[in-house]
């Protein structure tokens, strides 16, 4: 749960920062494209991002439906 939402925060700050920047936001001098990139990587390693939501709810529910 912590990873799942650390990450989700993460990438909506980061994404709300290139839209702040504007256009220079997408240009090498800045770097949150860079970390943008870190980022959706973080989404799929160590568990996705979909993943860890059917865990947590798995272990709220009882309710396999990822089958
Ligand atoms: C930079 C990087 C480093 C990595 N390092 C390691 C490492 O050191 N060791 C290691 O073992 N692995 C490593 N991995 C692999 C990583 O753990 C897997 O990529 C990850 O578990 C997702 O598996 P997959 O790529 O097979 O995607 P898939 O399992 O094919 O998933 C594809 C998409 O479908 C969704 N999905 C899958 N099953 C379901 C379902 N039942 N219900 C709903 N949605 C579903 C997923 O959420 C995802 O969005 C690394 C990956 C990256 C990108």
């Amino acid at each position: 749960m912590a990873k799942r939402n650390n990450v989700d925060k993460a990438i909506t700050v980061a994404r709300e920062v290139r839209q702040v920047l504007g256009s220079m936001g997408i240009t090498g001098e800045y770097s949150i494209m860079r970390h943008m990139m870190n980022f959706e990587n973080v989404i799929t390693y160590e568990g996705t991002h979909d993943i860890h939501l059917l865990i947590t709810g798995l272990d709220v529910t009882g309710l396999n439906v990822s089958k």
